[in-house]
């Protein structure tokens, strides 16, 4: 890989690479052979790609602190802030019922799931992690502040953050200092994030290729419609639906904007967690995008908390699969049923891996599908977890954007600039 070219180039390269050598591995059997399984597998794959999640992982919290509290300081101005917390939360929840609609539109008019023998799937019993809608809100404000940093529990650590930033605005004569601290630190921290995007090539090699060798391909082609209608209505959706709302609400180019956030989807493809990905996308808004700190602290770990529109895609897909394979008839009143969960469930949903299929376990029980079928979809999640984070992110993004945009908390020269804020190795 030359010195030449950009991170997003090299780390698309390495995602095409992973791919193959995933299925390499996997088709070959390779898997079966114990130095590849013990050594290339399970071992160099998954240190490295667990070694690059949990640096990531490791500065979300000390990012979103350190540049939400100094954000607050900056738009000096509470309506502003609730302006922009309405603002996102009204679109964060427009577009994930928009998602959900394409996901069983796009599911109901393919007919997926009917009159399929159902595959004896793996068990789902019993795991019962959906938060519901009261928990969340409760939630939000934490007993305990190192408890909630610990569990990286996002929306208390923003109110925390938010709180904290407001008496440090009245308090300000007094805390100038502390202000330029916080300050000081935010720059160390996103010095640390873009120190380990160094290694992002290594590491999505590692980690796709990892997730693909594992996966089954042969499952793939038995759940080929339920597959390929996952993966159209996400696609559809990140590259028609969301560009096209952002178009409309900014003007802005979409061709930009698919270049620039490419690097926050490959991020999210690899380690299937809008919540690791968190400081590249802080990072890509506020440096590649020229999105003011007072806006994107906010609404990002916001929008990878609560907004989730691959994910409520994926549920709306998966309910009218398995309402069709069992032979049961979903009214309108059933689809609403269905939008609406799913949409608080999304809400409800931590930004990690995998929980989306738990999710979809509240949205089975409010329209009365056996929860046991999930074990059908289960086998080929990983794959489209990945993907449906990738669209997740997206959204954030978009969201990000509009809100910004809209309160003219954006530089459209950073935006329209190809090469701004570009990591340098
Ligand atoms: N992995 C997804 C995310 O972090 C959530 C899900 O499982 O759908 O955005």
């Amino acid at each position: 890989l030359g010195t030449t070219m950009n991170l997003a180039n090299k780390v698309l390269i390495a995602l095409a690479l992973g791919i193959g050598a995933g299925i390499v591995i996997n088709l070959t059997g390779a898997n079966a052979v114990p130095w590849v399984d013990t050594y290339l597998v399970n071992g160099v794959f998954l240190v490295a790609g667990k070694l690059f999640f949990n640096a990531l992982q490791m500065l979300v919290v000390p990012l979103v602190l350190f540049s939400l509290i100094p954000g607050i300081v900056g738009i000096g101005d509470i309506r502003l802030l609730g302006k922009v917390g309405t603002k996102s939360f009204a679109l964060y929840v427009a577009t994930t019922a928009i998602a959900i609609t394409l996901g069983i539109t796009l599911a109901s008019a393919l007919g997926i799931g009917q009159g399929m023998e159902i595959p004896a799937g793996d068990d789902f019993a019993g795991k019962e992690a959906a938060r519901n809608f009261v928990e969340v809100i409760i939630g939000i404000v934490p007993k305990n502040l190192i408890s909630a940093m610990a569990n990286g529990e996002m929306l208390a650590i923003i109110f925390f953050a938010i709180f904290f930033g407001i008496a440090l605005l009245i308090k300000l004569e007094q805390s100038r200092e502390l202000v330029n601290l916080i300050e000081q630190l935010n720059r160390i921290i996103m010095q640390m994030v873009e120190m380990v995007m160094w290694f992002a090539p290594y590491a999505v090699f590692c980690l796709v290729a990892k997730a693909v060798a594992d996966l089954g391909l042969d499952i793939i082609l038995k759940l080929g419609g339920y597959f390929t209608t996952v993966m159209l209505a996400l696609i559809v959706h990140a590259f028609v639906t969301q560009m096209l709302i952002m178009k409309a609400f900014t003007g802005l180019s979409i061709k930009t904007f698919l270049s620039k956030i490419r690097a926050v989807q490959i991020f999210a493809f690899s380690t299937s967690s809008s919540g690791a990905t968190i400081p590249v996308t802080l990072r890509t808004m506020q440096e590649r995008f020229g999105i003011d700190r007072a806006v994107s602290s906010f609404t990002v770990p916001f929008g990878a908390t609560i907004n989730m529109d691959g994910t409520a895609i994926m549920q709306g897909v998966a309910t009218v699969f398995v309402a069709n394979l069992y032979g049961i008839e979903l009214t309108l009143g059933g689809y609403v049923t269905i939008v609406v969960t799913a949409v608080l469930a999304s809400i409800g949903t931590a930004a990690v891996p995998a929980v989306g299929l738990v999710m979809l376990t509240m949205v089975f029980k409010q329209v009365g599908l056996p929860i046991e079928a999930i074990g059908i979809i289960l086998g080929i999640d990983r794959i489209v977890d990945m993907t449906r984070t990738a669209v997740n992110v997206t959204g954030d993004a978009v969201v990000t954007t509009i809100v910004a945009k809209s309160e003219g908390k954006m530089d459209i020269d950073t935006f329209n600039d190809p090469n701004a804020g570009e990591v340098h190795e």
